[in-house]
């Protein structure tokens, strides 16, 4: 039997994506409030992600409890003359073991190249710190039928450099460009049909081994009322949360309801 056919458990991840918002007092009373409302949550790994100044301040509330905490965005180099720029050492400084790479909103307005992508990946996997790494489809190119080559065009590029002994320090994140922030969702057979195709691409960059253990994640409007419906795909590992993470009730309900699908 190959690995590919044996049974693969793994952990179920809630991320929260805080984007620009909540001030320092704001994320440490949410997460406060997520740690009284799912601080018993085990077997789910949860991932808060707050803006840059809020980083530390979010990582001391959390501290001692199984939150993990990631940042949204680190630059490619080590260090130096990049002002307005955090590195991977000050986020990891800051507490961080996670980072967001390659969110569309980067690449959208902050002119994201891939080629920029696969640099933060490279950086990020060297400083010791876990990626998570978004792609997806605007829905120009998903009704162009270019879905299928744009996913696995941006995981190419993104992880061209990424090594081999670091392909269980990648989480994939499956995003559709025109799902984010639109109460657009995107469906169960659109969703299952990326993520058989992600894991797929992952085998081929790296390993079948590999390929079975890689958590993909869905973003894209997510919220507490249809996390259940999400969570029931068999492919779908983890949820990445926007607008609905903010809410420490919500967000501890998408966690509960990842937590019982995945049980
Ligand atoms: C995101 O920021 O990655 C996201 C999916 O946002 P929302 O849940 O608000 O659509």
């Amino acid at each position: 039997m190959t690995p590919r056919n044996k049974p693969v458990r793994r952990r179920p991840i809630a991320v929260g994506n805080w984007k620009m918002n909540l001030t320092v007092a704001e994320s440490e009373a949410v997460v406060r409030k997520l740690l009284e409302t799912s601080g018993d949550v085990r077997d789910v790994d949860v991932v808060l992600a707050p803006s840059y100044t809020a980083l530390w301040a979010a990582g001391r509330a959390l501290k001692g409890s199984g939150l993990r905490l990631a940042a949204q965005n680190l630059h490619w180099e080590e260090a130096g003359a990049f002002t307005g720029e955090v590195s991977g050492a000050q986020i990891q400084d800051a507490g961080c073991s996670l980072v967001l790479v390659g969110h569309s909103e980067r690449r959208r307005l902050f002119g994201e190249t891939d080629e920029i992508v696969r640099r933060k990946v490279a950086r990020a996997l060297k400083q010791g710190l876990e990626v998570i790494l978004c792609i997806g489809e605007t829905l120009e190119q998903r009704l162009g039928d270019q879905t299928p080559v744009v996913v696995k065009g941006q995981m190419r590029e993104g992880l061209a450099d990424a090594g081999k002994e670091f392909s269980n320090r990648i989480l994939i994140a499956y995003e559709p460009v025109w799902a984010i922030g639109t109460g657009r969702v995107a469906t169960a057979e659109q969703i299952s049909e990326v993520h058989a195709l992600i894991r797929l691409e992952y085998e081929k960059l790296f390993d079948s081994v590999s390929a079975d253990a890689v958590r993909i994640l869905y973003g894209g409007s997510v919220t507490s009322e249809n996390i259940a419906d999400l969570a029931a795909i068999a492919d779908l590992d983890g949820v990445l949360v926007g607008g609905a993470s903010l809410n420490a009730d919500r967000f501890g309900t998408i966690i509960r309801g990842l937590q019982k699908a995945k049980a």
